[in-house]
């Protein structure tokens, strides 16, 4: 855990103070949006020596097939196909679904996403997205569908669900396929059921930086049984039986000392959960009242793991704008983080492809440059928060002042 430095009071209104200006950073130590969570270690460790002891490293080891078990029980699905990570997991799922030609995805999501299909020369189609919850607006999507358009890849974002209700009501209606990228909404549930069970099928990360972590994984959950079987034989280059493909495949096997780390994890998970509320709950009422600055709210009766605090930031209000505010808690060592900026349409190859694509993400575009992600985890806690927010409101309390010091 960093040490918060002493000494600093930012009391007396003295914007020297902030580091930015040349003061002391309030941290010793970089604090970070995505720091693991980690259960527990001796765990892991006495699993990692089974490993090795036995052996068995991959190919449907034992850690592997009890982590998959365990998933498709947390969530309620029948099937689940863990993975090296969600990258390749949505570049399978697409390609076991039959995607082809246009698919419908929203920008404002992790690059990963666009990839995933564009990595198989399926061509992303970028919808807009809403500004309630941040995910795909699916009274936008109709207008971008095609005779070319085979699907939707919806992205639940924040731990949040995305209205999943009206997209399956659209993909049926239209004869779409709809697959999920849930990278964010592990441990999460859409009107009392766990994310995981919806459309064609889900797709999890297990990355270092998410709620919960395999070192590096991700996994497929879906009910259909023969898409899951179609998988899980593509993730292992197509074999079916010894010397045998199917039809063609990658590697996209999950190693067994990342099971091992995923289980230990998903054994400590409530207590992830529980931190992240208890983090989310202090930020909340620390920022309260603070003008220009919204924390987006959780549904709190769903089940959801807490692990993003997402502020929106009106320049028109705070005089500061996002990128401004960031870089003060930049030098302060908080590395706050502007996802999704710029957004996928922004990025090459899709900039280049799509140079008008903005003309149609109004409320995207927005966003790129309204959000801001402020460390969560476990590995921030009272203190740290505290100092955090001392620090946001400092900088607001005296936003004049600061504004004209920091320029245009
Ligand atoms: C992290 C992330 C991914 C990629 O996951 P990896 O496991 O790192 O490949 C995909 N989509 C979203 C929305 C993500 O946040």
């Amino acid at each position: 855990m960093s040490t918060v430095k002493e000494g600093l009071k930012l009391e007396k209104n003295k914007s020297e103070e902030l580091a930015i200006f040349g003061g002391q950073p309030a941290f010793a130590e970089v604090l970070h949006v995505g720091r693991p969570n980690i259960g527990n270690r001796a765990k892991f460790a006495e699993r990692v020596n089974d490993i090795l002891d036995r052996r068995w490293l991959t190919n449907g080891g034992r850690y592997v097939r009890e982590f998959e078990q365990r998933i498709a029980e947390l969530v309620g699905v029948e099937h689940c196909v863990a993975m090296c990570n969600a990258t390749v997991a949505l570049e399978i799922a697409i390609r076991a679904l039959g995607l082809t030609g246009e698919v419908i995805v929203p920008s404002f999501t992790f690059v990963a996403t666009a990839h995933a299909l564009q990595w198989q020369e399926i061509t992303p189609v970028f919808c807009d997205v809403a500004p309630r919850n941040h995910t795909i607006d699916p009274r936008k999507i109709e207008q971008m569908i095609t005779p070319r358009t085979t699907g939707i890849v919806a992205v639940h974002l924040w731990g949040g669900a995305c209205d999943i209700d009206a997209l399956s009501e659209i993909a049926a209606r239209r004869g779409l396929k709809l697959l999920f990228d849930s990278a964010h909404a592990f441990g999460a549930s859409y009107q009392g059921k766990m994310i995981g069970g919806f459309g064609d099928a889900e797709v999890f990360s297990f990355h270092a930086t998410k709620f919960l972590n395999s070192l590096e994984g991700g996994a497929v959950v879906t009910n259909n049984a023969e898409l899951a079987q179609k998988i899980r034989l593509m993730k292992n280059f197509g074999f079916s039986f010894y010397d045998h493909t199917e039809y063609v495949g990658t590697n996209g096997k999950m190693n067994e000392i990342s099971a091992a780390m995923g289980l230990c994890n998903l054994e400590s998970m409530n207590d992830f959960i529980d931190v992240n509320r208890r983090n989310y709950r202090q930020y909340r009422e620390e920022l309260s009242g603070l003008k220009g600055v919204s924390l987006l709210p959780y549904t709190e009766d769903e089940r959801c793991n807490f692990q993003y605090v997402v502020l929106e930031i009106d320049t028109g209000e705070t005089l500061i704008t996002r990128d401004q505010l960031m870089e003060i808690l930049h030098k302060e060592n908080v590395l706050a983080r502007r996802y999704f900026y710029p957004g996928c349409h922004q990025m090459e190859p899709y900039r280049s492809y799509f140079p008008h694509a903005g003309v149609l993400l109004p409320e995207t575009e927005k966003l790129t440059r309204r959000v801001l992600c402020l460390p969560n985890g476990t590995a921030v806690g009272k203190e740290e928060i505290e100092r955090i927010c001392q620090i946001l409101r400092f900088t607001l309390a005296n936003k004049v002042e600061i504004s004209e010091k920091l320029g245009p």
